[in-house]
């Protein structure tokens, strides 16, 4: 979901930006009122995140999925880099980085319990030194795993963010490098966020293509070639929404109340189960199971004739997953229970 708010600003604004005569499509990327519009975006993520002026910020292409690449092309060209494995998105970061360099090394994973949790600080390999970096995802969004903390280690700390960024808060000079697509609470598909350390930036190896170059990136203001204008500014207008509601202290409030409404019903109930231990529960994901699964289908064609959209599970795992983004409001998370509990009443 996008904020409603953000889209009637965007649809007020589409065919005249600012009394131009334009929309903010048709306006070159290196016009000063796209200036304003990517040094807005910076500058109000900076004050959401508490940024530090150590960390550099972009826009950049490509997706979460060219993070995995690029990041292993600049920074685990030779040598080797730590990961830890708690499902499918970690999972695929760590194919991509496996052929660079001298590849990766798992140091923690719940493979063998079929990443039902995150393993905690004592499960992870003690030695961590002289890798890298290490990476994690601290949301699985396919499973709904999310870490309830943040690895203690001894090499430069990577994050994969891309589905609860701005969900709660982070201590961003904790990580060297974060990435985020934006498709989940910043904005629609198009852009992927990184905040770098500027000390690991220089660790760095130079690109093939310079449009995936951080160091090029950051000279050249995320804007090496012509990058997607209305995505940045649709996040730009996320962000100020995100502002105007209290930021990342109150959303994540929320978030925490959003959650535990629908665990709380999934956990009283003997018709509904969730697969991951509560300790590791994500508060954007949360994948459940139906005890029946002849049922899933009927569920499914039930909850969208009520307008509860895209619940069905990621196609690898079957059940349900509602996802609860920043975006959906309380109200939706209230509709969906009341939902389940009248669904559970009919077909029990
Ligand atoms: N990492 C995570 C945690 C994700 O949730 C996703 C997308 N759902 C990706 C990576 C891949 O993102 P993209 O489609 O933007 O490449």
């Amino acid at each position: 979901m996008l904020p409603e708010d953000v889209l009637l600003k965007a649809q007020a604004e589409l065919l005249d930006y600012e009394s131009t005569g334009m929309s903010i499509m048709e306006m070159s990327h290196r016009s000063a009122y796209f200036d304003e519009v990517i040094e807005s975006a910076k500058m109000r993520l900076r004050r959401l995140m508490s940024i530090p002026s150590t960390h550099e910020v972009m826009f950049l292409h490509g997706g979460a999925t060219t993070q995995f690449y690029a990041l292993a092309e600049q920074f685990n060209s030779s040598g080797v880099a730590a990961y830890i494995n708690t499902g499918q998105w970690s999972s695929k970061a760590i194919k991509a980085a496996s052929t660079y360099g001298g590849g990766v090394d798992v140091i923690g994973t719940t493979e063998d319990e079929n990443f039902c949790r995150a393993p905690t600080q004592d499960e992870l390999t003690q030695q961590t030194d002289g890798y890298n970096y290490v990476h994690y995802t601290p949301n699985e969004t396919i499973g709904g795993v999310r870490f309830p903390y943040v690895p203690d280690v001894s090499s430069p700390l990577v994050a994969d963010f891309s589905s609860s960024i701005l969900s709660e808060y982070i201590d961003v000079s904790k990580f060297d490098f974060i990435y985020a697509g934006a498709q989940k609470n910043i904005g629609p598909a198009g852009i992927v966020v990184v905040i770098a350390s500027k000390a690991f930036l220089t660790r760095s190896k130079k690109a093939k293509n310079p449009i995936f170059d951080y160091c090029a990136q950051v000279k050249g203001d995320s804007r090496v070639n012509t990058p997607s204008t209305y995505s940045i500014y649709l996040a730009n207008l996320v962000f100020e929404w995100l502002e105007s509601q209290g930021g990342v202290a109150h959303i994540s409030m929320l978030n925490q109340q959003k959650a535990k409404i629908l665990y709380s019903l999934i956990d009283s109930s003997d018709y509904y189960h969730s697969p991951i231990d509560r300790d590791s529960r994500s508060w954007m994901n949360v994948p459940f199971q139906l005890h029946d699964n002849n049922l899933n289908k009927k569920f499914l064609e039930e909850a969208d004739a009520a307008r509860l959209y895209n619940l069905a599970g990621h196609r690898s795992v079957g059940g349900m997953r509602a996802s609860i983004y920043n975006a959906m409001p309380l109200d939706g998370v209230i509709a969906l229970t009341e939902f389940m509990t009248e669904f559970a009443r009919q077909n029990g």
